[in-house]
């Protein structure tokens, strides 16, 4: 089933007199539960590619819908619950609040939107990521790879359809990387979530579903490998 197409998706910064065209007709039907791993090399459009999926950021032509809404065609408002409910993100300097603890950063998303904490809930995503003991630190208390399982705690709260990644374990050493990596999978296997992951790194392509390689804007390959 699918979850995420584009349609002719296009993005055009414009800086002064400088024009970038960092996307340029992207057409991609992704399926529910899929796990697809975005590569190609720096500046090629992928975190562009990311933010228009989860609607932070406005096309300049061509359409996202996910779970059959065109996403652009609604109001600012209704676009922003849309981020905080339907879409997880994840990012490479994880980007929590350094004011609340970790628990508090997990449930922030359900604090927006003035909705009570499941309980039991927040228990089972506290104990999958393994951060049991430390629910009451702040992000500065916390080594890299806790700040990044704070992170995807947050980003699954609202339990979105779709979790998008933009290089998470770029900042981690290979031990943190692995085990985020790994429990990113559980999570999302266990939700039936789809996840999309810009990476650079093979180990971590390798082990998804799919592989999509944007170079110069385009995607020039698409490839299934389980
Ligand atoms: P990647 O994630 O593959 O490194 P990006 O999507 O970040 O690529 O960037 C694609 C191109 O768009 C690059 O040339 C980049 O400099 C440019 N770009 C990205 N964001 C902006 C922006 N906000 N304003 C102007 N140009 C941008
Ligand atoms: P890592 O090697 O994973 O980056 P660290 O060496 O940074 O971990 O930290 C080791 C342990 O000490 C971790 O469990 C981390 O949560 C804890 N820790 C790190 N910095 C602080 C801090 N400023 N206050 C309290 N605990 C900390």
């Amino acid at each position: 089933m699918e979850i995420l197409r584009t349609e002719n998706l296009t993005k055009t910064y414009v800086t002064g007199q400088e024009k970038v065209e960092a996307l340029k007709d992207v057409n991609i039907s992704i399926k529910k539960g899929e796990f697809v791993a975005v590569v190609g090399p720096s500046g090629s459009g992928k975190s562009t590619l990311l933010h228009l999926l989860g609607g932070l950021d406005k096309p300049t032509e061509g359409k996202v819908f996910v779970d059959g809404t065109d996403i652009y065609s609604m109001k600012e408002e209704k676009l922003a619950i849309f981020r905080r409910r339907q879409v997880g993100f994840i990012f490479q300097f994880y980007n929590l609040v350094p004011v609340l603890t970790a628990e508090e950063n997990i449930t922030l998303p359900l604090m927006l939107d003035g909705k009570k904490v499941d309980k039991a809930y927040l228990k089972e995503v506290v104990g999958l990521l393994g951060l049991n003991d430390r629910t009451n630190h702040f992000p500065s208390q916390l080594s890299g790879g806790q700040q990044q399982r704070t992170s995807i705690g947050r980003a699954l709260i609202y339990k979105p359809s779709v979790v998008l990644a933009d290089e998470p374990t770029g900042n981690l050493d290979s031990q943190s990387s692995k085990e985020v990596i790994d429990l990113l999978r559980l999570s999302v296997a266990r939700y039936q979530q789809t996840l999309i992951m810009i990476t650079h790194e093979l180990s971590i392509a390798e082990q998804a579903d799919r592989v999509i390689r944007i170079d110069d804007g385009r995607v020039v390959k698409d490839e299934v490998i389980r």
